[in-house]
């Protein structure tokens, strides 16, 4: 199946070959190979990471790819063929948080993390581009920094693991770029293996890779990018946030992972007498109840049941709508859509607002559900959203 959710329009770098070309026009000599690392999505498991809770993401066909050659004099280039503007150079010993660079923060962030953690980064000439949509909740962000601390992980020699520099991207998002995401995006890029979603508990990262085999089950896992992004996303991350570390501080324990699923009912009980927002209340039970459902997924998947996995979606996407409040009208209208052409389940995935959601549909109804998707979208005057498979894919890699 073709994707369509691909930047073809802006991305005309297709194969390994025109990256090198383009990379040795740009910077007048060869790269020294080139990387890749995917975007991703959330099968279940939202707003859970800051929680040191459970998430359950996969990798995307879609990737972000570098050419990377070396420098030892303490330069900086880079270019990404799919913003405009030339060459972003910086030098790395005047790196520092908040400068801004727009996209090229990105990067420069990593190279940032990697020298704050003292690494022997001496400099680099960098080609990026990239099949991830922006900011469609698919982690072209995280792309961007997992496949930049690969390639130096590699050229450098720095010996750092897959989750080390998801560790170290996660930093540059948060502390160089000012993104307070978790760190769910760069593990899914940096660990994810094809065939598999990967269960994360990101209170440890320990990590395990469960057999995601959509196609021999007669499955399909659908993305819907809405095309829409509403601008209430920024602040609501912050104040749900916020809102779950005092639903923790109220409870007496350090993060919500600390309250088990068979606990939520007394949990609630306490939070109803205490001193805080009725907000609080409904993050805690989200939070509780989604890491819960990781858990019920996981034992579906393990027992070669992915169609029950189908209502596990939909209750996720009903406690995001009514108890976090992170849904939009047009999220709400893929699942509803989705699911009365007749899908087994779908929620929306990642920080909502917008973005994009996932449908999980018999292959022999994937097509009447997408037309059904795309119907009710025309119907009710919104943007025509893209829709592609989800097949679970390789993690970050070198390619040459
Ligand atoms: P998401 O990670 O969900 O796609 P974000 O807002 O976190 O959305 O990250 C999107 C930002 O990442 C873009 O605005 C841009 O700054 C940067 N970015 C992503 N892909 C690329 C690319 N191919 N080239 C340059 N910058 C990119
Ligand atoms: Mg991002």
């Amino acid at each position: 199946t073709p994707l369509t959710g691909a930047n073809e329009p802006t991305t005309p770098l297709t194969g390994n070959a025109e990256l090198t070309a383009s990379f040795t026009e740009l910077y007048g000599q060869a790269p020294e190979g080139i990387w890749a690392a995917p975007g991703r999505v959330n099968l279940i498991g939202e707003y859970t990471d800051f929680n040191d809770g459970f998430v359950m993401p996969l990798a995307l066909p879609h990737t972000a790819r570098a050419a990377v050659a070396r420098r030892t004099d303490g330069e900086l280039r880079l270019h990404s063929t799919d913003v405009p503007g030339g060459v972003v150079q910086l030098r790395i010993d005047e790196l520092a948080p908040h400068q801004g660079h727009g996209w090229a923060a990105y990067p420069a962030g990593v190279v940032w993390a990697l020298r704050e953690a003292g690494h022997p980064v001496t400099g680099a000439d960098i080609q990026l581009t990239s099949t991830v949509p922006t900011g469609a909740g698919l982690s072209s962000s995280a792309a961007l920094e997992v496949v930049t601390a690969l390639a130096l992980n590699d050229l450098f020699g720095l010996g750092l693991s897959a989750p080390e520099l998801a560790v170290l991207g996660r930093r540059a998002e948060n502390d160089f770029v000012g993104v307070p995401c978790g760190v769910m995006d760069q593990m899914a890029s940096a660990c994810c293996t094809e065939g598999h979603a990967l269960h994360l508990d990101t209170r440890d990262l320990t990590r395990r890779q469960i057999p995601f085999d959509l196609a021999s089950g007669g499955l399909r896992l659908l993305v819907v990018d809405t095309q829409v992004k509403h601008a209430l996303g920024d602040g609501a991350y912050a104040e749900r946030r916020a809102g779950c570390e005092a639903g923790a501080a109220a409870l007496g324990v350090r993060t919500l992972r600390e309250v088990p699923y068979e606990g939520l009912g007394a949990a609630l009980d306490t939070l109803a007498t205490a001193d805080v927002d009725e907000s609080v209340v409904r993050y805690v039970r989200h939070v509780v109840s989604d890491n819960q459902r990781v858990e019920q997924v996981i034992a579906l998947l393990d027992a070669g049941d992915v169609r029950s996995a189908g209502p596990v979606l939909v209750a996720g996407h009903v406690s995001l709508r009514d108890d976090l409040r992170v849904s939009c009208p047009e999220l709400d209208l893929v699942v509803s859509a989705a699911c009365e052409a007749g899908a087994l389940g779908a929620r929306m995935t990642g920080g909502g607002f917008g973005g994009s959601a996932i449908v999980l549909v018999e292959e022999e109804r994937a097509d009447t559900v997408s037309e059904a998707v795309l119907k009710a979208f025309a119907s009710a005057g919104h943007t025509t959203p893209r829709i592609f498979p989800a097949v679970p894919s390789a993690g970050a890699r070198r390619l040459v």
